[in-house]
């Protein structure tokens, strides 16, 4: 059985802007799993890019703690390790980026692009070397090596972000943060670059981290989900446990909106009222009360607690067990 591979407890994250703090993520825990795909779900603005690039350490949490497994089990404090032990595991860890037209730079070849991470990591290696694993990974991600001299502004989008990915591949990761990497694509491209990530994950052993604020996608590639409100982890769970069986009412509420290419199929779409709250404001009790359609008294008053409902099916609302809500 796969062991833990990355274990994030109580992560937070404030930002002060116009020297008001906003609340990026709130108290996240979660598990993942070496070889699975976690998928991180929810509307634009609620902290999912920020989560994933705290537990890369791409930019410093307000507390909380991440523990990577690294191989022989070797467990490491990504948020609080020095430099030094960082750049020790730099190179398991890694991103893909959303936008394939600004993550690459347009002054440098492709060739340059994949190879710079390994001019960083692996000094000892020839030139000669670092270009045939260049044209190795290259060719794995579907890309025509005898394009790689070329520059990114003669690739289409699919394309870059076949780039994207070779240069997040060629340091051999264990773990990718995939941070909206279909959602500039599109349709027919996204389901390439999907079935890729799978293929590719199958081939070389990857565990993925998944960001979307696609439900449909998300549910397509993920093993686990967790769907994120105002920076704070609602629900998580088997992608199939909880797309049949929703327990948080906003979970309910994103699957309602999400189109069924079946014209027989008739779903009430739940229309969420009102805005977001403010992150520098989050509501006292429930975050999600100002929205929910199932809200109590003692749903404005209590932060309703995250629990295992069974079977690793996490939630974070009060009348979880009494509602029966309707699934995808
Ligand atoms: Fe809705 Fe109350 Fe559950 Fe929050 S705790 S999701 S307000 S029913």
């Amino acid at each position: 059985m796969a062991g833990k591979i990355l274990e994030v407890r109580g992560i937070k994250k404030d930002f002060i802007s116009k020297g008001v703090k906003v609340h990026a993520v709130s108290d996240v825990s979660f598990d993942v799993m070496e070889g699975e795909t976690v998928g991180i779900v929810g509307e634009s603005g609620c902290g999912k890019t920020t989560l994933g690039r705290c537990i890369l350490r791409a930019i410093p949490a307000t507390g909380g703690s991440v523990t990577y497994y690294g191989t022989e089990n070797k467990k490491y404090d990504v948020l609080w390790m020095n430099k030094k032990e960082l750049k020790e595991i730099r190179k398991d860890l890694q991103m893909i980026f959303q936008n394939p037209y600004s993550s690459l730079d347009p002054r440098m070849t492709v060739l340059d692009i994949i190879k710079e991470p390994l001019k960083a990591n692996h000094r000892g290696m020839s030139v000669k070397e670092m270009e045939e694993k260049v044209k190795k990974i290259a060719g794995k991600v579907g890309l025509d090596v005898s394009y790689l001299n070329r520059y990114p502004h003669a690739f289409s989008g699919g394309q870059r972000q076949r780039i994207g990915i070779a240069r997040a591949l060629i340091l051999n990761p264990r773990l990718i943060v995939c941070d909206e990497a279909v959602s500039a694509l599109d349709v027919s491209i996204q389901a390439q670059v999907i079935n890729l990530l799978k293929d590719l994950q199958k081939e070389m052993h990857l565990t993925y981290l998944f960001i979307s604020h696609d439900l449909s996608v998300v549910e397509h590639i993920s093993d686990k989900v967790g769907v994120m409100y105002l920076g704070k982890m609602v629900e998580f769970g088997q992608t199939d446990g909880l797309f049949e069986h929703p327990l948080h009412p906003y979970t309910e509420a994103l699957m309602s909106s999400v189109l069924v290419a079946d014209p027989s199929v008739t779903r009430e779409r739940i229309r969420l009222e009102g805005e977001i709250p403010n992150p520098s404001n989050i509501p006292e009790g429930c975050c999600f009360h100002t929205r929910c359609r199932y809200c109590k008294e003692r749903c404005r008053q209590e932060v309703p607690e995250f629990k295992n409902m069974g079977g690793d099916h996490y939630v974070a609302c009060h009348y979880a067990e009494e509602l029966k809500l309707k699934g995808f």
